[in-house]
């Protein structure tokens, strides 16, 4: 057998798995060449789908690499059938034609288990190729996840049927798809929805992309992805230092870590402030639903926080990293909710949150303020981030105020 290092790890009997992910990342990330010749070897020459699934899921968290990942999954669907649930983490990073190879294999045995997570895969990140499958999806789930973008007659559709009986099922449906035509119907039959369910219809107009009182975008239009990379690799800093006190908390005075600044210059978001945006968090038992600051010519200003003297954390980001941008073709996001722990990180588009919640508002202005990034828990090629759930950015850009929300499974 090769591949020694992946070989080892796994035989090891006393390591959990999260500790065997932990381990075989950084093994493999140590290597001149990340790693990447070891786990595409390893792949080719395994027939367990398990075993496979680590270095599978370590490609997936490198950019790029888009001939080496295309040439493991070719392989499986040749050859190793049996292994395709391994891959389930680099399909969003595949190319077109490979995607719509999947799913014609899938709608060819749509009873196969392994296919399932890969055609989940599929649906959450390019809804549009199963648009004209959709009669033969039964799956209830996976049909939320094609719902982004989907055709008028759609709506069309929810919308007769929420007029039948009401059920706000119907507007959560109206929400997946983020078209024009879906949003002009949740704007329009807001005075025809019941006080109680009024809330929840906001935050699906807000998820939608505007603001439901003043019409104005809630969301920047342009989208990408992000891959947590080296601090040399990418001008948008995570971790490390910051060069401003920052917020802490109140009770244990756990300083906060800087999750993430955005270079505004190097993205092509309609940004206009002098400011590039950044997003701190902390992780205490008093951890704040949201941590607002405010961009000033001195420095950084806490609003409802205290500042630290300049103490930062560094306990959440595994080191002075950086997240590496790509422009990403996701016209109308991701439908579903949004499952954390994947190292799914984002800026602009629309956000895939875990619940339909309100967005924040500005602390200055009381202004709804637009959605910029998310930065997902789960692993990096640097080990673990530090904090669990989903970690989402909004920004006023008018009072250069940014707000960092955090969504998780504890919540409710
Ligand atoms: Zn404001």
């Amino acid at each position: 057998m090769l591949s020694t290092t992946i070989t080892q790890i796994l035989a090891n009997s006393s390591l959990t798995v999260d500790e065997k992910v932990e381990k075989i990342t950084g093994e493999l990330h140590s290597y001149p060449d990340k790693g990447i010749a070891e786990s595409i070897e390893f792949i080719m020459n395994t027939d367990d789908a398990n075993a496979a699934s680590y270095p599978a899921n370590y490609l997936a968290l490198l950019p790029n690499l888009q001939k080496e990942k295309r040439k493991v999954v070719e392989n499986i669907l040749d050859s190793k059938p049996y292994l395709m649930s391994a891959i389930t983490n680099l399909v969003k990073q595949l190319p077109d034609d490979v995607i719509e190879r999947l799913i014609d294999d899938y709608f060819k045995d749509s009873s196969s288990s392994d296919l399932y997570n890969v055609i989940f895969e599929a649906a959450s990140f390019f809804p549009e190729k199963l648009h004209t499958h959709a009669p033969r999806i039964e799956h209830k789930y996976i049909k939320e996840l094609i719902l982004p973008g989907g055709p008028d007659s759609w709506v069309d559709d929810l919308v007769n049927e929420y007029l039948k009986n009401k059920s706000p099922e119907y507007l959560k449906q109206l929400a997946g798809l983020r078209t024009d035509k879906a949003l002009d119907a949740l704007l329009t039959l807001a005075p025809r929805v019941p006080e109680e369910d009024l809330a929840q219809l906001y935050a699906y107009i807000e998820s939608s992309g505007v603001f439901p009182n003043t019409r104005l975008a809630s969301v920047y239009f342009q989208s990408y992805r992000g891959y947590v990379v080296s601090r040399g690799e990418s001008p948008h800093h995570m971790g490390g230092s910051f060069p401003h006190p920052v917020p802490k908390c109140l009770v244990t005075n756990t300083p906060a870590n800087r999750i993430l600044t955005l270079d505004v210059s190097q993205v092509d978001l309609e940004i206009e402030s002098a400011y590039n945006p950044s997003f701190f968090w902390y992780e205490s038992d008093y951890s704040p639903d949201c941590l607002y600051v405010r961009f000033t010519e001195d420095g950084l200003q806490g609003i409802a926080t205290p500042m630290t003297d300049g103490e930062v954390g560094t306990g959440l980001i595994p080191g002075e990293l950086a997240l590496k941008l790509e422009a990403y073709p996701l016209k109308y996001g991701r439908g579903g909710s949004a499952v954390p722990g994947y190292s799914n990180h984002q800026v602009g588009g629309y956000p895939s949150l875990m619940r339909f919640e309100r967005f924040p508002r500005c602390a200055v202005c009381g202004k709804g303020m637009r959605f910029l990034v998310s930065i997902d828990s789960g692993m990096t090629p640097f080990g673990r981030l530090g904090f669990d759930g989903i970690l989402y950015g909004f920004w006023c850009d008018d009072c250069a105020v940014s707000c960092t929300y955090r969504q998780s499974d504890d919540f409710d």
